[in-house]
């Protein structure tokens, strides 16, 4: 790529808008994975409008450029991975949220934090409930581009859920608008779908309009330990069966004492694994669904079950839970998983991850949104020796097999991105793979859409 031609984006664009200094480019080359062969881009675009990214993909189509969407970089696959000579396109400083208390929906710029959409959300009395661990640092622009989940999507169901419309500026920059503010749509084929969890393979979304519901009842929190993670496997599939808890995550031992060795909480260090169940039903119902899932616990085995209504004690464990990712983070390199399998299946996986542990000689912690059936196993490995890494990888390769195997998913939240892209194939096969390539090259001819990622 010429200089003359990298001046012409800088000159279309006010300034300050895009970075080529080295040291500025340099934040904007890796997501959470750390990976350590990514790209060194040409340039990034730190859009502050929609008419920055039609510029930008513009711009990137006329000199086949690849681009890179990002927003804020805390993605777990790898998808805003910078590729070599690449344009990063990031929406990190569009961060307006507005919201409208009649219809219910927020309209939201894609660089406003999850946490922001929150916030303003609540100043109305309503709620946005996705809620991923990252919340308080992920883009909603991410959030869409990924479909996030998180804590609450047992009950409340996950990002695509709440996505009634965006603005998506496509490859060659022409801006379509998909959707609206109506709760029904059902003109023409449903692309606004097609563009949820598209991990920036097909354009890049400048603007998003969400649904909102009325503010969440305060919960009622019950803790279970166990003395094996299959035992807290066979509890969580009597729970689903008669209740909707508004949340249910499952943390083995190593990642309850990582967790202990991080923030010291006073979690039990000795059980298998730990559950935490909340319900928000309202009234009666509430208590009901505590002694009905107490009751699960302790015949599944539960060596311990503690219940309460207090929401200051129940916030607690919450943020035990989520310390989890950090305190698993500070461990050191790891591959981070994050498969899903029909609940039923729960009890199998969580053993066979053990046994996969045991066979590669890895440790993998694993914590999860149990009540969805999605596990984040953490297989860890030691960079300095290249065996370590070797079966890391290897143990990495066997859980997202045994995913699919016990007819799960390579992926319930995180996305393909470029960390798992290798065992997509296994689980779409030769078809859907094709399909989805057809798709891909129906909206970027080019192929300049994040290349790498996915498939
Ligand atoms: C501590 C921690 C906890 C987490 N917990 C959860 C969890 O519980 N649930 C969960 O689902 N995830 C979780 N994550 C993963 C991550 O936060 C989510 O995937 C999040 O949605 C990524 O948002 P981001 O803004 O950081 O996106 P990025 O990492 O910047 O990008 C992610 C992907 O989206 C694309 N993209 C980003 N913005 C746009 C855009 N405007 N238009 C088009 N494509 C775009 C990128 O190209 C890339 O493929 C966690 C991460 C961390 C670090």
């Amino acid at each position: 790529m010429d200089e003359q031609a990298v001046r012409q984006l800088v000159d279309a664009l006010p300034a300050g808008v895009v970075l080529t200094d080295p040291a500025s480019t340099e934040a904007y080359r890796r997501d959470w994975t750390r990976a350590e062969d990514a790209g060194t881009p040409l340039a990034v675009v730190r859009a502050r409008t929609a008419d920055h990214v039609r510029a930008a993909l513009r711009w990137a189509s006329e000199h086949r450029v690849p681009v890179v969407p990002r927003g804020t970089g805390t993605g777990l696959s790898g998808g805003a991975t910078a590729v070599e000579g690449c344009l990063v396109v990031s929406t990190e400083a569009m961060t307006a949220v507005e919201v409208d208390p009649v219809t219910r929906t927020a309209t939201a710029e894609p660089g406003a934090l999850n946490a922001a959409v929150k916030a303003a959300a609540a100043e109305h009395g309503l709620w946005y409930p996705p809620d991923p661990g990252s919340f308080r640092i992920s883009s909603i622009g991410g959030n869409v581009a990924t479909d996030a989940g998180g804590i609450c999507c047992v009950k409340y169901g996950v990002t695509r859920d709440y996505v009634l419309g965006l603005d998506v500026v496509l490859p060659d920059g022409r801006l379509v608008g998909l959707g609206g503010r109506t709760i029904k749509d059902v003109a023409g084929l449903p692309l606004l779908r097609l563009f949820v969890g598209s991990e920036g393979t097909l354009g890049v979304i400048t603007r998003v309009v969400l649904r909102l519901v009325p503010r969440q009842e305060p919960a009622a929190t019950l803790v279970a330990w166990f003395d094996s993670p299959r035992d807290a496997g066979t509890a969580v599939v009597a729970m689903g069966a008669r209740t909707r808890p508004s949340m249910l995550e499952l943390l083995d031992r190593a990642a309850v004492n990582a967790v202990e060795d991080f923030r010291p909480m006073g979690l039990d260090r000795t059980a298998g694994a730990l559950l935490i169940a909340q319900s928000d039903a309202p009234g009666p119902a509430r208590a009901a669904d505590l002694e009905f899932m107490a009751g699960c616990a302790t015949a599944a085995g539960a060596r311990e079950v503690h219940a309460t209504d207090d929401p200051v004690e129940g916030e607690a464990f919450l943020e035990a839970r989520r310390a989890t990712g950090p305190a698993l983070d500070a461990r050191g390199p790891q591959l981070a998983e994050d498969v899903c399998v029909p609940v039923d299946r729960l009890p199998d996986v969580l053993e066979r991850i053990q046994v996969i542990a045991g066979e590669f000689a890895v440790e993998i912690p694993v914590f999860a949104h149990a009540g969805d059936g999605n596990l984040h196993p953490v297989v860890l490995y030691r960079s300095e020796d290249p065996g370590s890494v070797q079966r890391a990888r290897d143990a990495f390769t066997d859980v997202m097999r045994a995913a699919i195997a016990a007819g799960g998913t390579i992926t319930g939240e995180h996305g393909v991105g470029r960390a798992k892209r290798a065992v997509l194939p296994e689980q779409l096969g030769p078809d859907v793979l094709e399909l989805t390539r057809r798709i891909r090259s129906a909206v970027d001819p080019l192929g300049i859409m994040n290349p790498g990622a996915i498939c």
